[in-house]
C-alpha cells in the first residue's frame, strides 16, 4: 500500500532534517539508470520501462529537488543544497536513453546526465551487447569450458538469460585485451553475426547535449579500471573526453567510474588521473550520500530497486544520510 502523500512529506521532510542537523549541511543523492525500455526486457529485468520511468519522474518531481548536474555541484560545494536535493544520472549511452528516457525527461522538464563511453557510438554496440546478441542468437546448445573454464548449458530462453547473467560477471573484470580475446573465442563457438546498434549515435549525442541536457565521461571502451595499467587508465579517460568535447564542441566536466565501487573498481590514484585531466567531479557507484565533506572524485551514487514508489523515495531519504 502507498502511504499518503501527506504522510510521506512529512516522512521526507523528518528524514532530510535528521541528516542536516547530523551534517550541518543538506546532502545530495545522484541515482544512476541503465537502460529505459519501451517495454519488458527478459535480459535486463532489473531496468524499468517507458511507462514505470514516467510514473518515477513525476513522482520525484512532486517529492525532491531535481538539480542539474553542474548546478548541484557548485551548491554542493558551497553547502547551499537545498533539502532533498537529487540528481538523475545514466550511465553508459544506450540509444533508448535519447529515443525512449529523454522525451519523458523533457516533457517533466526534469535535468538528467548521460555519462557515456565513445567506443559504443564509434561501433554501436558495447562488449556486453555483443555477448547478449550472440546468446540470442545462436542456436548452438551449449558453450564449452573454454570461456570461462565451466560448461554452460544454453538450451532454452531462460538459460541464456542466465548464461548472460554468468558470462558477464566472469568477464567484466578482464582487462580490455584479454575480454576481447575471449569475445572472439565465444563468436567462434555460437557463430559470428553482424550485432545491431544499441548505442547512441554521435548526432543522437549533439542533440541531447541541444535539449538541455549534461554530457559526461565514462571511459572510451567502459574498462574497470583497476584491471588496466595507470597509462592505460589515462588514455581510456582522455580517449573518451576528447571525442565526447569534439562531439558536442563543449567542456566534458564530469566523469563516472565503469561499474564504480571504490577500492574494488578503481582506487584514489583513478581519482587523481580524473583530477588531474581537469573534470571538475567524478562519481561512484557506493552507496550514501555527499556533502561539502566528501570526495568531489567519489561521490556515491546509487539506485533503490524499489517497485513501490513511496518506498523508493523513502529508499532514497535514507541512503543520502548515510556514509557521507
Ligand atoms: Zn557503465
Amino acid at each position: 500500500m502507498e502511504v499518503i502523500p501527506n504522510m510521506l512529506n512529512l516522512l521526507l521532510s523528518i528524514m532530510y532534517w535528521r541528516s542536516r542537523i547530523k551534517f550541518k549541511e543538506n546532502p545530495l543523492a545522484t541515482i544512476y539508470f541503465h537502460h529505459v525500455f519501451e517495454y519488458k526486457n527478459r535480459y535486463h529485468q532489473d531496468d524499468i520501462t517507458a511507462a514505470e520511468f514516467d510514473r518515477k519522474i513525476k513522482f520525484l518531481k512532486r517529492h525532491f529537488n531535481i538539480l542539474a548536474l553542474p548546478e548541484a555541484i557548485e551548491l554542493l560545494k558551497t553547502q547551499c543544497l537545498p533539502p532533498k536535493a537529487l540528481v538523475i544520472t545514466f550511465d553508459d549511452g544506450y540509444q533508448d536513453n535519447y529515443t525512449v528516457a529523454a522525451p519523458i525527461l523533457k516533457n517533466n522538464d526534469c535535468p538528467a546526465t548521460f555519462f557515456i563511453s565513445t567506443s559504443g557510438i564509434e561501433k554501436g554496440y558495447l562488449w556486453n551487447d555483443e555477448v547478449e546478441q550472440l546468446l540470442d542468437n545462436t542456436s548452438i546448445k551449449l558453450i564449452s569450458a573454454d570461456i570461462i573454464g565451466e560448461k554452460i548449458t544454453i538450451s532454452n530462453k531462460m538459460e541464456k538469460v542466465k548464461a548472460l547473467q554468468l558470462l558477464l560477471s566472469k568477464l567484466k573484470f578482464l582487462s580490455h585485451e584479454k575480454r576481447t580475446r575471449q569475445l572472439k573465442k565465444l563468436a567462434h563457438e555460437l557463430g559470428n553475426i553482424e550485432f545491431k546498434r544499441t548505442m547512441m549515435t554521435t548526432a543522437q549525442v549533439q542533440k541531447l547535449h541541444q535539449k538541455g541536457f549534461t554530457i559526461g565521461a565514462h571511459t572510451h571502451n567502459h574498462t574497470i579500471l583497476t584491471t588496466e595499467t595507470n597509462n592505460d587508465c589515462r588514455q581510456e579517460l582522455l580517449m573518451n573526453k576528447n571525442q565526447l568535447e569534439a562531439i558536442i564542441n563543449e567542456e566534458i566536466k564530469f566523469f563516472a567510474f565503469p561499474n564504480g565501487l571504490f577500492e574494488r573498481d578503481f582506487t584514489s590514484e583513478h581519482c587523481n588521473i580524473a583530477k588531474n585531466m581537469k573534470f571538475k567531479a567524478a562519481f561512484s557507484t557506493n552507496d550514501g550520500g555527499a556533502t561539502s565533506l566528501s570526495n568531489i572524485y567519489s561521490i556515491p551514487r546509487f539506485m533503490p530497486y524499489r517497485k513501490q514508489l513511496s518506498l523508493f523515495a523513502l529508499s532514497i531519504a535514507k541512503i543520502a544520510g548515510e556514509h557521507v
